[in-house]
């Protein structure tokens, strides 16, 4: 319902959306790899193809990205979770 709602907002306001990105998508087992959904399973996919928009990617909680926006160094870091889209 947020994705909608922002997407929306952004319609109204002229704003071109590219894409949906998730946050908060999963968090990666330290130990195995193993991605769990913490936040239960997504409905990303469904709600891009009802949008008519694609998804750039899924974010997942990443240690290491909190800790780049801490530091101010957020654009500066490679973001292997974006896929590569012609924009
Ligand atoms: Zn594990």
């Amino acid at each position: 319902m947020i994705v909608k709602k922002a997407y929306g907002m952004a319609k109204q306001m002229n704003i071109p959306v590219l894409g949906i990105v998730e946050n908060y998508s999963y968090v990666k087992c330290p130990d195995c790899g193993k991605e769990l959904k913490v936040f239960g399973e997504s409905h990303i996919e469904e709600i891009a193809a009802e949008l008519g928009v694609p998804v750039l990617g899924k974010m997942p909680i990443d240690p290491a990205i909190a800790e780049a926006v801490e530091e101010e160094r957020f654009y500066e870091m490679e973001n292997p979770y974006l896929k590569d889209v012609e924009l």
